[in-house]
């Protein structure tokens, strides 16, 4: 059932911060930089659906951009945060929970001999580059064109408000490409600290790719050889794919980890883990934040993690997943349409083909979001274990009516078949 277009509470709401927050909205979750139609506020989560301000109801194929991965508003895991709260979440140092989830970090993580925590990817991202310093005594940073590490100086995707100086010392290559990697080492000649590579290519606007073993274990001889740390940014991928890290079932293992996302079912955290070679230069750099210690997101974390390994969470994501893929294919198949579907069925990306400037995704996409389906147009997405096969059948369901007006206000769509 199509949705009205107008949302006037949105508007309104978009209106006032205009007034009192830069440009309305900041950073990736401002609907200007997702697409055409995107409500820019919610009032609710629940399960696998969101409500935006004006009330309309959505399925929903984003998690909160990861974080959602049990479930909005879990009740085991909002129930073991809010009895931290009850007894006092911020204090003058850590509770036992701190204790209990370095060692599940340790228990679960198959290359982590140790675990610090913080609350943003960003902070995990960027501690790891700073152990990386501390152990080896290098400076250069290795890191793969094109991919996301977080929003600060060093690695922020915009150049605006950097200088030449804050990158001075990261050097690029491309994702599973060994030739340029080596490259990029010589660059670095005797200064190389490490490595850093997401879990796969999960890059905006391009069809994903899976890591490469044979690049892994490459990067991984390369640190073996140098000394430098093989960094895996694990924030986006971590948990959703393998609970042992993202690169257990490449049989690479690498001697650093940033997490967040899906570490806490939405409560705030990030953490690092680290080999037992890192746990010198982890030992002695400085980093913190006041919000870092709180046992809420921890409790929240503990229990999270407890019932990704506890259930078949992760196997029933992929199997929606996988279920949500092959329906988009049959219906892009029976509309004609040539739609790329790449990287794991659990985060899916959707690409048409021949759609440089987005027109068909985002046509395509306003067109769901109306039927009541949040995809986006250029990101991975993400399955949560509180979609159930009927959701996924719904917004197939919507998919197809989305598809067939794309293919009426779009004459020049790739077609499989015809001229
Ligand atoms: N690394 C990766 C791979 C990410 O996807 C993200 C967030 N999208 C980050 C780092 C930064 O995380 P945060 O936004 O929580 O700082």
């Amino acid at each position: 059932m199509e949705q009205s277009l107008t949302n006037s509470r949105d508007s309104e709401l978009l209106a006032r911060a205009s007034k009192v927050v830069p440009n309305g909205m900041w950073g990736h979750m401002a609907t200007r930089a997702i697409g055409p139609g995107y409500p820019q506020f919610f009032s609710k989560s629940d399960g696998c659906r969101v409500w935006d301000a004006e009330g309309n109801e959505y399925i929903d194929f984003m998690c909160a951009w990861g974080p959602n991965i049990l479930g909005y508003r879990h009740p085991e895991v909002n129930t073991a945060a809010l009895a931290e709260i009850a007894r006092g979440d911020i204090a003058n140092g850590p509770t036992e929970r701190m204790v209990e989830l370095a060692e599940l970090f340790v228990d679960t993580i198959d290359y982590a001999d140790w675990a610090l925590f913080q609350k943003n990817g960003t902070d995990a991202t960027t501690t790891c580059v700073t152990i990386a310093r501390a152990t080896t005594g290098k400076r250069k940073i290795l890191v793969a064109r094109g991919s996301y590490h977080g929003a600060v100086p060093w690695c922020s995707p915009s150049v605006v408000g950097v200088t030449a100086e804050d990158r001075a010392h990261v050097i690029f290559f491309d994702y599973n490409n060994a030739q340029s990697l080596d490259e990029a080492v010589t660059g670095a000649g005797d200064d190389l600290a490490a490595i850093l590579l997401t879990a796969f290519r999960h890059d905006l606007n391009r069809d994903q790719e899976m890591p490469d073993p044979a690049f892994l274990r490459h990067a991984r001889s390369i640190c073996d050889r140098t000394g430098a740390a093989l960094i895996l940014d694990d924030v986006r991928a971590g948990f959703r794919l393998d609970v042992r890290g993202s690169w257990a079932m490449h049989g690479v293992k690498p001697d650093l980890g940033a997490y967040s996302k899906a570490i806490a079912n939405g409560w705030p955290l990030a953490a690092v883990a680290g080999n037992r070679r890192m746990l010198d230069g982890a030992s002695k750099i400085f980093v913190t934040g006041s919000f870092w210690y709180g046992s809420a997101a921890m409790a929240a974390s503990i229990k999270t993690i407890g019932i990704l390994k506890s259930t078949n969470a992760l196997a029933h994501m992929e199997a929606m997943g996988l279920r949500f893929r092959e329906g988009l294919a049959s219906i892009a198949e029976r509309h004609g349409v040539v739609l790329h579907q790449t990287g794991p069925a659990q985060m899916p990306i959707l690409r048409f083909e021949n759609d440089p400037d987005l027109k068909i995704a985002n046509t395509f996409c306003a067109a769901a979001l109306r039927r009541g389906i949040y995809l986006h147009p250029k990101h991975n997405m993400f399955l949560s274990a509180a979609h159930q096969p009927a959701d996924i059948d719904r917004a197939l369901e919507a998919a197809d009516a989305a598809m067939k007006d794309t293919v009426a206000a779009n004459s020049g769509i790739s077609h499989r078949t015809g001229a």
